[in-house]
């Protein structure tokens, strides 16, 4: 009896976890890059802009020419 409480909640434990690892958020696959015609910096999935940080309008200049995103 004990025991088979005791699996059964061992069990519910196992399955969340699995339920809570392989929830992925949505993520949009597809990759984009700066709109700029010779400019092939990926934009960031979470960059909204359509130009990388080299190119994309902003009061503060990037001093990297590269923005690596690596996601
Ligand atoms: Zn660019």
């Amino acid at each position: 009896m004990v025991k088979v409480r005791c699996d059964m909640a061992e069990q519910a434990l196992k399955g969340q976890r699995i339920l809570g690892s392989s929830r992925a958020p949505k993520v949009i696959s597809q990759e984009r890059i700066c709109i700029e015609r010779d400019c092939e910096t990926k934009l960031s999935r979470y960059n909204r802009r359509e130009q990388c940080y080299a190119h994309a309008p902003t009061k503060f200049p990037r001093l990297r020419g590269r923005v690596v995103t690596d996601a």
